[in-house]
């Protein structure tokens, strides 16, 4: 689950991480009294006004902008919210900005200059250990650099049954290049940075630009967080966090009647049973040349009822053009899930006007294989997978 900025802000502050202070507003004249209060205690007149989609590249796309005077909040609000903003990261239509975030301006002019550093927070797969990559090319894209200055690019990795120690914290710091106050701020800050990390099981932290002001504080100027939805049940208070609108709405749909249904591409529905098989389902989709539309996984019952909800989540996207149904039957058995097939399918009468091919292998597959072929209708039977896949070709041409 991805947060917004305020939110992933909020969430870093409530584990003592330094923030750039920000009221978030959903209207020009809630930005405008955000902007108020937020001057009784930063002192500073002026503010950021910051889009809040979930997506990066914000500042490109004309959806962060400085406002030196209340008047140029309410104008630069006014302009951001509502907007379709396009970013590298949004879809090409770019997606619609509802909120905004107006945060104190932290780059304020002083003795020395500011800098701005890359700071994230990662688990290494292939180690088994939480990473923290982090960087002296702040605010920048960090792929660029990654391609052009690999050298600039540190990682420390934290062996997750000692915690992040205090050597490891000032490397960061010293590698950093940061001497005096500010090298004690930035050991502070990734201290708090990674137990905010653990703290919340968070799979994903990017804190781009990490700040140092020129009175030497550090502080997030950015932050994207995303939480491990596995981890959801240990913070149901997080679930107030999901921001709906964000979400491709047949994905939401399926999720509130506990099905797994992932948005792609291409044009073949899948619907199949455990993650393993949707897996090698769409291997083999695309071995045979084309593409599948989705990931749909029923779990373990595949009875009439959840059968016909499946096809109608998979038949609201308008580029299926086939859907094939792969599922083993080994605790649910393939007569039963045949049976649901054949009573979704008659149930919905004309919604379905694809092909559609079913391989059902396991407990009494032939059974439901004879269930299929003796049903009228226009579904086909697959015994072997290399034949469903080749069925599946032949059907949408
Ligand atoms: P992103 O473009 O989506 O990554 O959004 P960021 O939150 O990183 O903001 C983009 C850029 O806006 C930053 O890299 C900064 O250069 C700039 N910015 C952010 N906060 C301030 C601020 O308080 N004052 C000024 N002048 N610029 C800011
Ligand atoms: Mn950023």
């Amino acid at each position: 689950m991805n947060l917004h900025e305020y939110q992933g802000k909020e969430l870093l502050a409530s584990y003592g991480v330094a923030i750039q202070r920000g009221i978030v507003a959903k209207t020009a004249d809630e930005a405008v009294e955000a902007a108020k209060e937020l001057t009784t205690t930063t002192g500073t007149s002026w503010h950021v006004i910051k889009a809040q989609i979930h997506a990066g590249g914000r500042g490109k796309g004309g959806g962060v902008k400085l406002a030196k005077s209340i008047d140029e909040v309410a104008s630069v609000a006014g302009t951001i919210l509502g907007m379709q903003l396009i970013t590298p990261q949004t879809p090409p239509e770019g997606k619609k900005v509802n909120q905004v975030l107006v945060a104190e301006d932290v780059y304020y002019p002083g003795a020395s200059e500011p800098s701005e550093f890359y700071i994230s927070v990662l688990l290494n797969r292939a180690t088994g250990k939480n990473m923290i990559m982090y960087s002296t090319e702040g605010g920048m894209d960090i792929e660029a650099v990654a391609e052009a200055t690999p050298h600039l690019i540190f990682t420390e990795e934290v062996d997750p049954a000692l915690g992040l120690l205090s050597f490891q914290a000032r490397k960061v710091a010293f590698n950093l290049g940061l001497s005096g106050m500010a090298f004690k701020e930035m050991t502070r800050f990734v201290t708090a940075l990674y137990n905010a990390f653990v703290g919340s099981d968070a799979s994903l932290f990017e804190i781009n630009p990490v700040l140092k002001t020129s009175d030497d504080k550090i502080i997030a100027v950015d932050a994207k967080v995303t939480l491990d939805d596995n981890s959801l049940f240990r913070h149901p208070d997080f679930e107030d966090l999901r921001d709906l609108s964000e979400e491709n709405p047949v994905e939401v749909e399926a999720r509130a009647v506990g099905l797994n249904y992932v948005d792609l591409d291409g044009n073949v529905g899948c619907m199949v049973n455990g993650a393993g098989l949707a897996m090698a389902t769409m291997d083999l989709i695309k071995q045979a040349g084309g593409e599948p539309a989705n990931f749909l996984d029923v779990g373990g019952t595949a009875d009439a009822a959840r059968v016909e909800t499946a096809f109608r989540l998979i038949l609201k996207d308008p580029n299926v053009k086939a859907i094939l149904i792969n599922i083993f039957g080994g605790i649910v058995r393939c007569d039963r899930v045949a049976q649901g097939i054949v009573d979704a399918y008659k149930n919905m009468g004309d919604a379905i006007q694809v092909p559609i091919i079913v391989r059902l292998q396991g407990t009494n597959a032939d059974i439901a294989k004879e269930l299929i072929d003796s049903s009228g209708l226009n579904v086909l039977s697959a015994v072997a997978f290399q034949e469903a896949a080749d069925k599946v070709q032949e059907a949408i041409g």
